[in-house]
């Protein structure tokens, strides 16, 4: 179990994550990028614009 980098909640990661796959902490509803599998690490997720896409 990982803890969020914000609020330092446990955060669950799906068992099937891939790298770069955002988990949302239930706590703070910080967006958390899988950074890292082997060793699984959690990094605070960029903010995405709106405008992005275009
Ligand atoms: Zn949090």
């Amino acid at each position: 179990m990982l803890n969020c980098t914000e609020c330092e909640s446990p955060v669950s990661v799906p068992a099937d994550a891939v790298e770069g796959e955002i988990v949302a902490c239930d706590v703070c509803s910080a967006e958390l990028e899988v950074a890292c599998l082997e060793p699984l690490e959690l990094i605070l997720a960029p903010e995405l614009s709106e405008d992005w896409g275009e």
